[in-house]
């Protein structure tokens, strides 16, 4: 196992409980080391065992946010009985009324937005910019769910048979684990707890430990909203120590996980021994492939701003840019310019282009990569971390360029999760394109061309789940499906219309009035 691998490190001690008054809600306090609390059976709790972990501003890493209950089997437990009572109350709610919470959600986001982006700024230090788009993907999301609660549309079909109707009906599922990452911390939790809800089961949510803040605020504005209370439980905590056995228990026949494949294959395994239902939702290595025909503007932009936007912790972030060898030199030294000229700082300062990364780990995760760059490639621009007294020590690490990159090495085809962008060349579409699909993964693929032959072949043939056409690998819109091929996902699609088959099963209801025993493809063929 490499150094770096698991950005979560479980302390080895357990933290020692604080002796505070229990909170009454998620709130921060004024205090600096408020202690906020799990959300279950209708009550804000501390963990069973009174533990807490640390949850710190990456920015700043003296800044401490707040104390989290952690979690274990006892507090999944009682939040997934708490949940199994909402759901027999939330089943019967007509749909209708329920996507009416979830268009109250969505008012109660829309007002709160700019506290909420701040919070999700300050725990995981992407920028103010990024985490209003973030607040606002789930805005989009609960005004979609909330309008298909007068859809949840089935299908009436024609019987082969006479006097005899038949159609289809959508019923929810049960208690739902929702097991979430910590780049997008509003969007991704909306994509599942929001078509959940609609389509009529309830809710136990395990968010990133590195955002419980903006989980918290989240599970608060769905209260505020009017959802019943045992219909979402929040539980905060590790992942091995309560996403675990959220998984497990044998209570919760539904899960959605969005995170690295490494604990999406821990997940896959447990969820196919126990007949689960299962979304994943992992890894990239996207590319950005550019031509020569292509507006060099416009893929220069393109691809500073999927490398390096969210410090280049996106599922979707451009960890590889694909140049056609005759306009690599050109295109590569004006790259280097802009990604140089990148403003590093706290997130909440309006001057910050790139935030810092997530945690210490992650700083060492993307400097052993880039040191692998310096053996293996030619380091063009950045590669350390940024350790200057101004920076409060905080986890940056420098726009980092790799040029020289082997089709097929490691640089070429894993994941890092961290502003590096391997840079490779290639001498003919056929080329490009089977660089591409080289990668066990399948995200996100961007072209930059004007030809539209070459637009429609990279449509065609590129592996990914989605493919954009000059424009960079991010962007996905809440209202069309997201997801990806191969090691990246399991088949599903959060977002769109896609999404409302994994919360519901399909019931199929053949109502027979002909009065007599017909018997499906027997008695209306002639043997
Ligand atoms: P992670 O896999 O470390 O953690 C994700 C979640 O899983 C966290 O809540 C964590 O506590 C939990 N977890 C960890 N081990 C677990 C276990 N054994 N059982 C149950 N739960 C467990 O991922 P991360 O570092 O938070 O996020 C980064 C990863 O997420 C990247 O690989 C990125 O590509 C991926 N991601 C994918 C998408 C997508 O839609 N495809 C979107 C965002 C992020």
């Amino acid at each position: 196992m490499l150094p770096w691998r698991g950005n979560r490190r479980i302390p080895e001690v357990a933290s020692v409980p604080v002796p505070t008054q229990p909170a009454q809600t998620g709130k921060p306090a004024e205090s600096m080391s408020q202690r906020f609390q799990n959300f279950i059976a209708g009550q804000w709790v501390d963990a069973a065992d009174g533990r807490t972990f640390e949850n710190r501003n990456p920015a700043r890493p003296d800044d401490l946010i707040g104390l989290f209950p952690r979690s274990g089997g006892l507090d999944v437990d009682r939040a997934v009985a708490s949940a199994k009572r909402g759901f027999e109350l939330w089943r019967s709610t007509p749909a209708p009324e329920r996507g009416m919470v979830l268009k109250r959600a969505g008012d109660l986001l829309t007002a709160r937005k700019e506290e909420v982006a701040r919070a999700a700024t300050r725990e995981m230090g992407k920028v103010l910019l990024e985490t209003r788009g973030d607040v606002q993907e789930g805005i989009d999301t609960a005004y979609y769910a909330a309008t298909e609660g007068r859809r949840l549309f089935g299908h009436t079909v024609p019987s082969e048979l006479r006097d005899k109707w038949a159609m289809t009906y959508r019923r929810p599922i049960g208690v739902c684990g929702m097991i979430t990452p910590f780049n997008f911390p509003m969007a991704i939790p909306t994509w599942k707890i929001f078509p959940a809800l609609v389509c009529g089961n309830s809710v136990v949510f395990k968010p990133g430990e590195d955002v419980p803040h903006t989980a918290a605020l989240f599970v608060e504005i769905l209260l505020e909203a009017g959802l019943p209370p045992d219909v979402i439980n929040l539980v905060h905590g590790y992942g091995e120590e309560a996403g675990k056995p959220l998984v497990e228990h044998p209570d919760v026949p539904v899960i959605s996980f969005t995170g690295s494949t490494e604990t999406g294959a821990l997940i896959g395994a447990t969820c196919g021994r126990m007949h689960k239902r299962l979304s994943l939702e992992m890894g990239g290595k996207n590319a950005q492939i550019v031509f020569p025909d292509a507006s060099m503007e416009l893929a220069l932009e393109g691809v500073l701003w999927g490398a390096f936007g969210t410090t280049g912790q996106r599922c979707t972030a451009t960890s590889r840019l694909l140049l056609h060898r005759d306009i690599a030199d050109e295109f590569l030294t004006e790259l280097v310019g802009r990604a140089r000229g990148l403003r590093l700082g706290d997130g909440l300062s309006d001057d910050t282009d790139v935030g810092p990364l997530i945690n210490e780990a992650a700083v060492e995760k993307t400097l052993s990569y880039a040191a692998l760059g310096a053996e293996t490639g030619d380091v063009l621009t950045g590669g350390a971390p940024v350790t200057a007294a101004e920076m409060s020590g905080g986890y940056y690490f420098e726009p980092t360029i790799v040029a020289g990159v082997a089709p097929g090495s490691r640089l070429a085809v894993e994941e890092i999760f961290g502003p590096l962008l391997s840079v490779i060349t290639f001498a003919s579409a056929d080329e490009a394109f089977a660089i591409n699909n080289e990668v066990q993964y399948g995200l996100s693929s961007s072209v930059y061309t004007t030809d539209v032959r070459t637009s429609f072949r990279a449509l065609a043939e590129l592996d990914n789940g989605i493919t954009y056409i000059n424009a960079p690998t991010i962007g996905a819109e809440a209202h069309l499906p997201f997801g990806g091929v191969k090691m990246t996902g399991n088949g599903h699609r959060e977002g769109g219309w896609e999404v409302y088959d994994f919360y519901s099963e399909t019931k199929v209801c053949y109502v027979d009035y002909s009065g007599r025993l017909q018997r499906a493809q027997i008695d209306n063929y002639d043997d």
